[in-house]
């Protein structure tokens, strides 16, 4: 069970994460810098005391995930771009996690719509008692009558209290998970539609990494960066870019690399369609009740 206090803090991180999200929306156009959308978003989140459960994801048509801009990132948004923005808010440990898509030439709104009612009849699930099994197969029944694949390795995830990824997953197709909803569990929701193979597979980009095994290290600029990690992040993921603003690129790139090969890190690719299709995500964080509450509202 969820205490009251929990229930507070989760409720206060997820009006965090509602309002940025909402203020987010204005950075969103044609020729707009990734650099400066996710600097500003993630400042924002800084702003209202509160941390970025993850840096912001800004993932671009074929991308469905983990991609976040670099310290020298020169891309900005073109005509075409459908683009995911996922964000998640932490506070006082409580973190919540929401994305909406944006379809900048307005050619693609049957696959926007196809994510969002997804979300949407998902929702009305989650109250206590209901199989993973039935909103799994409600998310991908949703998004094929729409006529487009949901992303079947991506899934939404159950969160607790310093997890964002707390073990139990919601698999956006039809799944065999015998676990059964119960009050007061709180689970992120986001199915992905696409127009492509609606399998994702690694790129060769990262940027993102999060600390799994802190080791004693030889290395004294590798030492003081694992310390670094160690002491702002902890175990969330975090990006390079981060590391970047104190730190020279060299060093960092070096300690990643070291890191990585020592397993003290894992690193999280950007993920792509595999036939390259476009994709779209919507995603809201939920406590599972009668009356289902989204806390990402
Ligand atoms: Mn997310
Ligand atoms: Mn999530």
């Amino acid at each position: 069970m969820l205490s009251e206090q929990d229930k507070e803090d989760f409720i206060q991180s997820g009006k965090i994460s509602s309002k940025i999200r909402e203020e987010s929306k204005r950075l969103i156009m044609i020729g707009e810098s990734l650099l400066d959308i996710a600097e500003t978003v993630e400042q924002m989140i800084f702003e209202e005391e509160a941390k970025p459960a993850f840096p912001v994801n800004i993932s671009i048509n074929e991308k469905a995930a983990h991609f976040t801009p670099e310290t020298n990132c020169d891309i900005t948004l073109g005509e075409t771009d459908v683009v995911k923005i996922d964000l998640g808010v932490t506070l006082n440990d409580a973190p919540t996690d929401t994305a909406y898509t944006v379809d900048l030439s307005g050619n693609h709104e049957e696959l926007v719509n196809a994510s969002i009612s997804a979300l949407n009849e998902a929702i009305k699930l989650m109250t206590p008692g209901t199989k993973i099994q039935t909103i799994s197969e409600k998310i991908e029944d949703t998004i094929k009558s729409h006529n487009f694949l949901p992303i079947s390795n991506l899934t939404g995830h159950m969160i607790k209290k310093g997890l964002l990824h707390a073990g139990v997953e919601i698999p956006n197709v039809k799944t065999q998970i015998p676990y059964t909803l119960k009050e007061g569990d709180i689970f992120a929701i986001e199915p992905f539609a696409t127009t492509g193979s609606g399998l994702v597979q690694d790129t060769d980009q990262v940027e993102i990494f999060s600390l799994i095994n802190p080791k004693p290290l030889r290395m004294p600029q590798t030492r003081k960066i694992q310390e670094e990690i160690a002491e702002k992040y902890l175990f969330m993921p975090f990006a390079q870019r981060w590391l970047d603003k104190t730190n020279s690129r060299l060093a960092v790139g070096t300690a990643l690399k070291e890191m990585i090969s020592q397993r003290i890190l894992a690193s999280y690719p950007v993920l792509k369609d595999s036939g390259n299709g476009i994709v779209t995500q919507a995603e809201h964080t939920v406590l599972v009740a009668e009356e289902p509450i989204i806390l990402t509202k």
